[in-house]
């Protein structure tokens, strides 16, 4: 990660600062990013990747990527895939150490053999359902299974046949032998295998028995010599149970630092939820530019720059919170804003006709490709006696404070004319605005000592425009928190049945050229980018975001 900006200070940078001034690890800092390759990688994600990648970076050390694969049946190659690809876009350097739990389930195994040895883990023929009921509550302690103390003999036959495929699924599992009384719930005997046949992304068929999470990921991390394994605070009450298995294998022990979850305003990130969004075709799939999957940003038009100086500006604390979509949005509109060239396009066309043009004239304007970039450059654009405005730039009667076109009125084309409105034609059967007729100021051309109007607007050229489909984007969800339902109701009643609508516009034709993931700042309009099923036939743009700078304006009020 090459970003300009320098790291942002927090709590677990102040703990690896103070680490290694005290000698720990022997200076050495070592993360990795463990997803479960359940589903899309999401913003809070991008969060986590910033932090382990960049606090690595930081400090001269490395970022694994691991996939903390245990549960085959939700995992699937199609999400390794795209992890690894949203990873390497948003600029985590793992290098070679791209890493898999089920790299380590013969490792694993043998530990679980090593505790039943020592009397630390037993067979246990309860039901599911028997140990919860046995388990216990918050201010109750649990009850001994009655095959807890079975002798290691006994134990170490039955592992090895279930290991085996002797027994049917969930007839048994292996249990850890801790303290059925622990005020720590994650520490009464918690369930470290369990039979299931189910095929496995990477390992097939070869194990019927697979690893709990809780049994896998802190033996994983200290196989790979994690020095600082940083997870979300509902690992917090996981901890000690961690720190339980690393000490009766007497393995190395990496250090766990909990931080707080990213939320947004008026989206989700479980990955259940998004899943049930893609399987019920709510969206198009995981990268619907309305998903908060890194993905879905990518094709909505979000930069990597962008979303990591977001990621970087969150914070990083001990109380989770909920962050403003807004928020969010300013990151990537600041810098779109720097990046975006900008050009002229209508997005619900009406013709403006110039009725004092000389026929048969035809010129080219020149125009900035982005004032906040002097290498950018210009380009001419053309110019004729009909045109395509924006609908919203006309009114039949203006509404107070509207100083758009409307009789009478004069507004000046971007990059061109000021031209004054004197007529306009209406469909008598629908009532529907189809022209609107304009005289212009020869004198007036942009660029050249001029007078002023009070209102500038963006057209392009009837004849040359290029027709494109411009998919407009809103909030997916109308609640702030779509979690918090009514009992009964589930998040999806909150969907906005308006967060899509399509528009037919018209481009100026240097977008000919406009190839899938370019980004341009459409004038007056907001940015937008070109959509993964755009053609040189049929150019398709998602809008990014819009112009107006909301979070901003806010911040500002407080
Ligand atoms: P979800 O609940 O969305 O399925 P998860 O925590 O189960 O998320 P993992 O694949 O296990 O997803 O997450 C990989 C890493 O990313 C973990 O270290 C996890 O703590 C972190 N992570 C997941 N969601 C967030 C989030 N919203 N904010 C910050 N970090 C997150
Ligand atoms: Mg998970």
């Amino acid at each position: 990660m090459n970003d300009a900006d320098s790291p942002r200070t927090n709590f677990i940078r102040d703990l690896i600062l103070a680490g290694n001034a005290s000698g720990k690890h022997g200076g050495r800092v070592h993360t990795r990013f463990p997803p479960e390759p359940n589903g899309y990688l999401h913003v809070g994600h991008a969060k986590s990747i910033m932090l382990n990648f960049g606090l690595a970076e930081e400090f001269g050390g490395k970022c694994n990527l691991r996939f903390d694969d245990t549960n085959p049946t939700k995992e699937e190659t199609e999400y390794v895939e795209s992890i690894i690809e949203d990873v390497k876009w948003l600029g985590g350097d793992f290098g070679d150490r791209l890493f898999y739990a089920s790299d380590y389930f013969q490792q694993l195994y043998d530990w679980a053999v090593d505790l039943i040895k020592k009397g630390k883990a037993f067979v246990c023929d309860l039901s599911g359902d028997q140990v919860r009921e046995t388990r216990g509550t918050l201010t109750e302690g649990g009850r001994n299974s009655p095959y807890r103390d079975r002798s290691v003999e006994e134990n170490l036959d039955l592992f090895a046949r279930m290991k085996d495929g002797e027994f049917p699924d969930g007839s048994r599992i292996l249990r850890a032998k801790i303290d059925m009384a622990s005020p720590n719930l994650n520490k009464r005997d918690p369930v470290m295998y369990r039979i299931l046949r189910a095929e496995h992304h990477r390992t097939g068929n070869r194990w019927c028995i697979y690893p709990m999470y809780d049994w896998a990921h802190g033996q994983c991390d200290s196989i790979e010599g994690i020095t600082h394994s940083i997870c979300t605070l509902e690992f917090e009450d996981h901890r000690p149970l961690y720190d339980w298995y690393l000490d009766q294998l007497s393995v190395f022990h990496p250090q766990q630092i909990e931080f707080d979850r990213l939320n947004l305003t008026y989206t989700l990130m479980s990955k259940r939820k998004l899943l049930q969004l893609v399987q019920r075709g709510v969206v198009e799939g995981w990268d619907d530019p309305r998903m908060p999957t890194i993905s879905g940003m990518r094709r909505r038009g979000y930069s990597p720059q962008g979303l990591r100086t977001f990621a970087r500006n969150l914070g990083v604390s001990k109380t989770t919170g909920l962050t403003e979509f807004e928020m969010l949005e300013y990151y990537i509109r600041e810098d779109l804003n720097r990046t975006a060239p900008r050009v002229m396009t209508v997005l619900r066309p009406l013709k403006l006709v110039l009725t004092n043009y000389p026929e048969g004239q035809a010129e080219f304007l020149e125009a900035v490709n982005n004032p906040e970039d002097a290498d950018a450059g210009k380009r001419s654009v053309p110019f004729g006696g009909e045109l395509c405005i924006d609908r919203e730039d006309f009114r039949e009667t203006p509404p107070k404070g509207y100083h758009r076109l409307y009789p009478g009125n004069e507004v000046r084309l971007r990059y061109g004319y000021i031209v004054k409105c004197h007529d306009f034609v209406k469909d008598p059967a629908t009532g529907e605005i189809t022209e609107v007729h304009c005289t212009y100021d020869p004198e007036t051309r942009s660029g050249h000592q001029t007078r002023r109007v009070k209102s500038t607007i963006h057209w392009v050229s009837a004849a040359e425009a290029i027709p494109v489909e411009v998919r407009l984007y809103d909030k997916l969800f109308t609640a702030e928190n779509p979690n918090e339902t009514p009992d009964g109701q589930d998040f999806t009643m909150y969907l906005n049945p308006k967060s899509l609508e399509v528009v037919q516009g018209k481009a100026e034709p240097s977008l000919a050229n406009a190839r899938p993931g370019d980004r341009y700042q459409f004038e007056r309009l907001g940015y937008f980018c070109v959509d993964k099923s755009s053609k040189a036939e049929r150019l398709v743009f998602n809008r990014t975001a819009e112009l107006r700078d909301t979070w901003a304006k806010l911040q500002k009020r407080l």
